[in-house]
């Protein structure tokens, strides 16, 4: 259940990363994987990237990267935990420069209208069992509670910035999440 933009289900730690939707709109969601260092999992790295708090001195990626402000909406880490850093109804700083044709047009700028969603992972790892059972779960309640929201809107950060990203990379199983989200769903 989501009440007042925060997922029950979800750990928080609140980012400070936010700012206000422009028109109010929450349509639709873009899926990302990350990982800190890049092909490692665990520990508390990226939740320190969203929360502004990275030391960049704990690793030489972390050195670049320390003054970026950045954020999602959700992390779901490997064991299927999930975090939120910023309420649904606040746009999350995830897309950066991007665009997308959603069947009716071309949309740019989707942090102004879109969930994110990061999944623990390098894009070439499998995602865990425990990791789609979890996103299935949030993208139902995401369904649930904003009706603009359908499995038509989910998308990736590498078709909506496809020259700069292309997360959540060849590993992740769409058709395997669409059977989770129907079992979610029922
Ligand atoms: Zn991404």
């Amino acid at each position: 259940m989501i009440e007042q933009g925060w997922w029950q289900s979800a750990r928080r730690v609140a980012s400070p990363n936010h700012n206000a939707r422009p028109a109010g709109e929450v349509s639709a969601v873009v899926l990302h994987s990350i990982s800190l260092p890049p092909g490692e999992f665990g520990g508390e790295h990226i939740e320190r990237l969203f929360t502004n708090t990275l030391d960049p001195e704990a690793h030489p990626f972390f050195a670049e990267i320390a003054g970026l402000r950045v954020s999602a909406h959700l992390l779901i880490r490997r064991d299927g935990e999930a975090v939120q850093f910023v309420p649904f109804d606040r746009r999350a700083w995830h897309a950066g420069r991007s665009r997308w044709f959603d069947g009716r047009g071309w949309r740019g700028e989707l942090n102004d209208f879109s969930v994110g969603i990061e999944l623990e992972g390098d894009e070439v790892s499998p995602y865990r069992e425990a990791q789609y059972r979890t996103l299935a779960r949030a993208l139902a309640a995401l369904c649930r509670t904003y009706p603009e929201i359908t499995p038509r809107r989910f998308t990736s950060h590498a078709r909506i910035a496809p020259l700069r990203k292309t997360d959540p990379g060849p590993a992740f199983d769409w058709a395997y999440l669409r059977r989770c989200l129907s079992e979610a769903i029922m």
